[in-house]
This record gives structure tokens, C-alpha cells and sequence, in this order.
């Protein structure tokens, strides 16, 4: 008997282990994420999430759909380590990667200057310097403006020093680069909520490594930082974004699964960020460039999703300098899909094409914000026109 009760207690024992394990989600991962937001903010982790809204949203697709609720055991902000860098302020850093340009754009600017300085400035100077201007991908029309403006002076100031020639030069790449909008981000809190910046753009145009290194100005600039890993397609990018933030301290919103839906994780990092009192919510997106319609549904999604808790204060359009006109192509139809408020210029320390800066500006009536001077983590820098067009005359 005594038996008999042993297995029947041994039998209810097993089920009972099986049967929980049967329903523990796959890997500690799921379970770790889930308390992980904790402190930075009190909503999260706890299971209690906003609901995005119930309102319908036609745009674009003409198909009436209730934004994604997000799903808590989903979305992951694991706590930062306790090793964390304390990166530099962003103040000056153009300045100090100023050789980098002007390394890259041996050539462009000596080459117009040669040609300013010659005795003789004859039609077929005046073509070479237009030539020289296009193939730094100013682009046709600012290249024909600059030309005749120079034209316009020389003839107007008769002979020249070289100093005059320098100055005149600075002088008309200035106004081709000067922009009247700001070019100061929207990254301050603002009404009690912290800054909202979406940062698209096609992959491969250093659009993850972007949002790491902004992410670490701003701390070095004294920001609290909340990263959304929205490009859900790539699981690299999600590990590489968060890599980023656990360096500085960031906590990384993000999901475990391939292909989630962005809006949800943006959602979820921009509650995350509310709640934390952030000042900043940076949100990685995917950069699928496979359809327009696609794109459009895919960002006016997450744009839409994360105006139901605040606004969006910063759309960054990141573009590899070095892929000239097929830059601008793209350039084209991000802001035609969403309202790209700046431009992130990346790899301008590996090219000498730097006129991009003055044909995508032009193209898209955007003011270029940052740029990337290198693959380190600090070679990203506020832009400014001065420090810019003194690198590209060699000063
Ligand atoms: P994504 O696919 O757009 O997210 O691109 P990644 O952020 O993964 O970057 C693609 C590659 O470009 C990486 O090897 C980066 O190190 C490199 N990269 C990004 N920004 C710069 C830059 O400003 N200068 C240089 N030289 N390389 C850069």
C-alpha cells in the first residue's frame, strides 16, 4: 500500500515538473527582459502598458487598423552593466576632426583654387572649375550658379591676390552651404517629455552606428538616453544598437523576435522614456528600401503609433556621402514618405565628394545636422558650414 502511495506521489510530482516546464517560454531571456526596465521607469516591466490608442488610421493604405498593442514579454530593456564609458562633450568636435575632412577632400578645393589663380581666366577655365565642382557632386545647378557668380566678381574686382581669390572662393561656398534652418537637433525635453528623434535611412548607410555615437554625445553632453531598437528586421542591428547603449548606460528597448513589429518597440521606447523622465528617445528604424508604399506604411506607422503618447521632434535622414547620386535618389524617397527635419552625412571622411553636402541640402531643403567622420565611436559632429568649406580650401 505504502508503495502504491509512494508512486502515485512520485507520478503527480513528475506531471507537475513537466507540465512547467512545457509552459516556461524559451530561454531565461524572456524573463530577465521582462523586469529589466525597472529603473529607469515604473510602468514598465510591470506588466501594466498603455494601450496605444483604439482611434483607426487610414493614411497611406486605406485599410483601417487599431494600432499594435505592445506585448510586454515581447519588448526587452535589460539593465545597463556596471562598467559604463563617460564619453566626451559634443562641443568642438568638428574641429577637432577637421583633418579628416580636409584629407578627404584633397583635390576639390585645391583645384578650384588653382584655377581661380590663373592669369588668364578664359571659357575654357571657367568649364574646368565647373567640371571640378560636378565631380565633387555639388550637382549641375549649384555648380553653374557658383561658376557664374565667380565669373560676376572677377570681372566686377579686376586682378586679384591670392588672398582675394581664397576669400572670394570661401566666400560663394558659404552661401552655397549656409542654410537659414537651424541646424541645432531638437533633443530637449520638452512639456515634461523627453525628445522624440526617428532616425531613417537605408541600411548600409551607417544608420545603427549613428544613433550609437549620437546616442553617446548626448550622454557626454549630460542627456539621459532611452535607445528603441526599431529595425526588427536585422538581429545584428538590434545587438549593435544595443551594444551602443550598454557603453554608455542607454537602456535599449528592444524584442527578441525577428521581424516584430517597429511600432511596437517604438511605442514601447518611448513609454519607456516618458516614464524614466529621459531627455532623449532615439528610435533606430528599419531601412528596407524594398517598395515605397512599403516604406511608407512601415514609417508612417511607427510615426503614427508614437503620436498617440507625444510628438516626434526629430526626423534624421542618414545618407552615405560616398554613394552621390544614388544618395540623393534615395534621399528622394525618404522625404517623400516622411518629414525629414535633418540629415546625418556619414562617411565624409572617405571621400573626396564632399559637395554632396550642398547638392542633398538643395535637393531636399534640409538642413545637413551631423556628419560622420570616421568609424570610431566620437567621429560624429554637429555640422558647420565654416569649419567645413576652411577644410575643403585646405586651411
Ligand atoms: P546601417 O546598416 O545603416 O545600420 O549601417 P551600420 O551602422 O551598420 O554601418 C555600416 C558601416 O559603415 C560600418 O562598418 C560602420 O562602421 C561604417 N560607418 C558608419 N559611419 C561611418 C563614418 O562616418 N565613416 C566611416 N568611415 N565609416 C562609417
Amino acid at each position: 500500500m505504502g508503495y502504491i502511495i509512494l508512486i502515485v506521489v512520485l507520478a503527480v510530482l513528475i506531471l507537475a515538473v513537466g507540465g512547467t516546464m512545457l509552459l516556461r517560454p524559451r530561454g531565461t531571456r524572456g524573463v530577465r527582459r521582462g523586469r529589466a526596465g525597472g529603473d529607469l521607469g515604473s510602468g514598465t516591466g510591470t506588466g501594466t502598458i498603455e494601450r496605444p490608442g483604439t482611434d483607426t488610421d487610414t493614411a497611406g493604405t486605406g485599410t483601417a487598423q487599431a494600432p499594435p498593442v505592445p506585448r510586454p514579454a515581447d519588448v526587452t530593456a535589460p539593465p545597463a552593466p556596471p562598467v559604463v564609458e563617460k564619453p566626451p562633450p559634443s562641443a568642438g568636435r568638428m574641429m577637432r576632426l577637421r583633418a579628416r575632412l580636409a584629407r578627404s577632400q584633397t583635390g576639390f578645393g585645391a583645384a578650384l583654387l588653382g584655377l581661380l589663380s590663373r592669369d588668364r581666366l578664359d571659357d575654357d577655365t571657367w568649364d574646368e572649375m565647373e567640371e571640378v565642382l560636378i565631380t565633387a557632386d555639388v550637382g549641375v545647378t549649384p555648380a553653374r550658379q557658383i561658376v557664374s557668380d565667380l565669373r560676376t566678381k572677377v570681372k566686377v574686382e579686376g586682378t586679384r591676390t591670392s588672398e582675394e581669390v581664397r576669400a572670394m572662393l570661401r566666400a560663394e561656398l558659404l552661401a552655397q552651404v549656409e542654410t537659414e534652418a537651424s541646424r541645432a537637433l531638437r533633443t530637449q525635453r520638452h512639456e515634461g517629455r523627453p525628445a522624440v528623434v526617428l532616425v531613417v535611412g537605408v541600411n548600409g548607410t551607417g544608420k545603427t552606428t549613428t544613433v550609437g555615437k549620437l546616442a553617446r554625445s548626448l550622454v557626454g553632453d549630460g542627456d539621459t538616453v532611452v535607445l528603441g531598437a526599431a529595425d526588427t528586421f536585422r538581429a545584428a542591428a538590434v545587438d549593435q544598437l544595443q551594444t551602443w547603449g550598454d557603453r554608455v548606460g542607454a537602456q535599449t528597448v528592444r524584442s527578441d523576435k525577428e521581424g516584430a513589429d517597429p511600432a511596437s518597440v517604438a511605442f514601447e521606447a518611448v513609454s519607456h522614456g516618458i516614464e524614466g523622465e529621459a531627455d532623449v528617445v532615439l528610435i533606430d528604424t528599419a531601412g528596407r528600401l524594398h517598395t515605397k508604399t512599403g516604406l511608407m506604411d512601415e514609417l508612417g506607422k511607427v510615426k503614427r503609433v508614437i503620436e498617440k503618447r507625444t510628438s516626434v521632434d526629430e526626423v534624421l535622414l542618414v545618407l552615405d556621402a560616398t554613394t552621390g547620386q544614388n544618395g540623393l535618389r534615395q534621399a528622394r524617397v525618404f522625404a517623400e514618405v516622411v518629414d525629414v527635419s535633418g540629415i546625418v552625412l556619414t562617411k565624409l571622411d572617405g571621400t573626396a565628394k564632399g559637395g554632396i553636402v550642398i547638392a542633398v541640402q538643395r535637393e531636399l531643403g534640409v538642413p545637413v545636422k551631423l556628419v560622420g567622420l570616421g568609424e570610431g565611436p566620437d567621429d560624429l559632429a554637429p555640422f558647420d558650414a565654416e569649419t567645413f568649406v576652411d577644410a575643403i580650401l585646405g586651411d
